[in-house]
């Protein structure tokens, strides 16, 4: 595949994802609505360390959630541009803000999740599959079963980190 690479929007960040990702989400929950000002948020699901950082640093804004568990954004420490999330302390994935990297419509969303505080007006199923399934994304209310969507390569990935 084509390496790709993203950028924040001041330009001191720079960085390359070094394969695909394991796994897209589209969220539509309200905790990312309010941290990207928009309807949804697209994340690519991603081992930490094929995000390879070419230029700049980031800086980890904990934010609050629901649950209790960790969520840290990490920001462009110059521009504040958000780039990718890690979830509840594991430091191995990062969920890599999809619309920051060049090629960012080459990633359509393998599911969509907590479709229950979708905006009204966003109509899915949304057309198109999925970037790793290849196959028309699911609409879940909230979560889903990692297990039964992941494709088999993405699953073993998961495992490879986390055991
Ligand atoms: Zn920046
Ligand atoms: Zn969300």
């Amino acid at each position: 595949m084509t390496v790709l690479s993203g950028s924040c929007s001041c330009g001191a960040v720079k960085f390359r994802l070094t394969s695909a990702p394991m796994f897209v989400h589209c969220c539509h929950c309200t905790d990312c609505q309010r941290q990207t000002g928009s309807a949804f948020v697209l994340n690519a699901l991603i081992e930490a360390e094929r995000v390879e950082l070419l230029q700049g640093a980031t800086r980890g804004y904990p934010q609050p959630t629901d649950s209790g568990r960790p969520h840290v954004i990490q920001r462009c420490a110059d521009c504040g541009t958000a780039l990718w999330s890690n979830y509840g302390g594991r430091e191995q994935v990062r969920f890599v803000r999809i619309g920051t990297l060049n090629e960012a419509g080459t990633l359509p969303p393998d599911v969509h999740i907590y479709t229950r505080s979708k905006q009204p007006w966003v109509k899915l199923p949304g057309g198109g599959v999925g970037a790793t399934t290849g196959k028309p994304a699911p609409v879940c209310e909230e979560y889903y079963e990692i297990a039964k969507l992941w494709p088999p390569e993405s699953l073993a990935r998961r495992k490879a980190i986390f055991g």
